[in-house]
């Protein structure tokens, strides 16, 4: 689709203000109603940040389809699973917040009427007796009205992600780990210092595949070196293969030579009432940033929620490390070098292992070889 940015104009444009507007931003101003201006600049920035989006005002296919998702509400269509074309929306993301509060599983929070949200909700609608024909109608919606409950302290969805967690046991070995190195193909990704971020991400996955491998891991990766499925092909084949987790591979670039560093980012973002997020995913970024961190001298930039569409689509807790800048003289140094490469694939193994492993906190991060970890 078409990008908009400030000081576009036409009928596209006249939408989003529209949008922004019964979303109570102030994208929608007298008069010339079609114009993309400060203003509605403003809004759409508001608006990404608190999406957990990419906050640059500009309206991409990203922001297009979350301001179509955020404007409608629980009530405004009905709502039923369709195996072709999903409802996607906040009113879906309500719905199974609804339905996790009084004690079902909808899966995760992620606003995507999907077959375990449909099974969670005949499930409520046999315990309510209604007919469990998963279809959120009239009565339906009554019904969820009525058994409102509120819920304080800790997420339900949060709390259930991490039970899940708990359930499948201690041991990394017979785990299916997807390695997903970004771009591919034709599209090389960030290029500068002469480094193709396509290339090193793949050589990532490489390194960590065969690591993972030694751990009696399952890895699989979501493209060949040649290949580039797009973000909802890699989700697809991500769901398709049942794999425990996913991680998902970068570089960052900006215009700006000075910024560098490694950040790792997780599914998180904010709905209507209240933010939802992956708790393991926040647990597994953790876990890889800070082993990065250890075992190089990549500045931190921390780990933070995005509601990109792979953190999302995907059903297992999925991360995506964004290791160093390709912009950056230092960083494109580091990523040339073998050995820094190895210590990355390292950390990551590391991370993975550790998240099944019991809480030990008195550990030292960076201290463990992988050796010792396998035994
Ligand atoms: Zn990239």
């Amino acid at each position: 689709m078409q990008v908009f940015r400030r000081g576009d104009e036409g009928p596209v444009v006249a939408e989003i203000r529209a949008k922004l507007g019964r979303l109570g931003l102030p994208g929608e101003g007298p008069g010339d109603g079609d114009v993309f201006d400060d203003v509605t600049d403003r809004a759409v920035r508001t608006f990404q940040q608190r999406r957990g989006l990419r906050v640059d005002g500009v309206v991409g296919p990203e922001t297009y389809r979350a301001l179509d998702e955020a404007h409608w509400q629980l009530g405004d269509r009905v709502l039923s699973f369709t195996a072709g074309h999903m409802f996607v929306g906040d009113d879906v993301a309500v719905l199974q917040e609804r339905l996790l509060d009084m004690g079902f599983d909808p899966g995760r929070c992620d606003g995507i009427f999907g077959r375990q949200t449909e099974s969670a909700l005949r499930e409520f609608q046999r315990g309510v007796g209604l007919v469990p024909d998963g279809t959120v109608g009239p009565s339906t919606l009554r019904a969820l009205d009525m058994l409102r409950r509120t819920v304080t302290g800790g997420s339900p969805s949060q709390r259930r992600e991490e039970e899940r967690l708990m359930r499948s046991g201690s041991a990394v070995s017979g785990r299916i780990v997807l390695l997903d190195p970004g771009h591919g193909g034709d599209d090389l990704g960030a290029c500068a210092h002469d480094l193709a971020e396509s290339e090193v991400a793949f050589d990532l996955a490489s390194r960590i595949e065969g690591r993972l491998g030694a751990l009696g891991v399952q890895p699989l990766l979501t493209r060949g070196a040649d290949g580039c499925p797009d973000d909802q092909a890699r989700a697809a084949f991500a769901n398709e293969t049942g794999a425990d987790l996913l991680i998902s591979l970068h570089l960052d670039a900006v215009m700006a030579a000075a910024p560098n560093g490694v950040a790792t980012y997780f599914y998180g973002a904010q709905l209507p009432g209240r933010s939802v997020s992956s708790a393991v995913g926040e647990r597994l970024a953790d876990l890889v940033q800070h082993e990065i961190v250890a075992r190089t001298d990549l500045r931190d930039c921390r780990t933070h929620p995005k509601a990109w569409q792979l953190l999302r689509m995907t059903r297992m807790p999925a991360v995506r490390i964004d290791v160093g800048y390709v912009t950056n003289a230092g960083d494109a140094a580091r990523l040339r070098r073998p050995e820094f490469r190895d210590a990355v694939a390292e950390a990551v193994a590391v991370g993975v292992q550790r998240l099944y492993l019991p809480e030990e906190p008195d550990r030292t991060r960076g201290q463990i070889r992988l050796p010792a970890l396998a035994g």
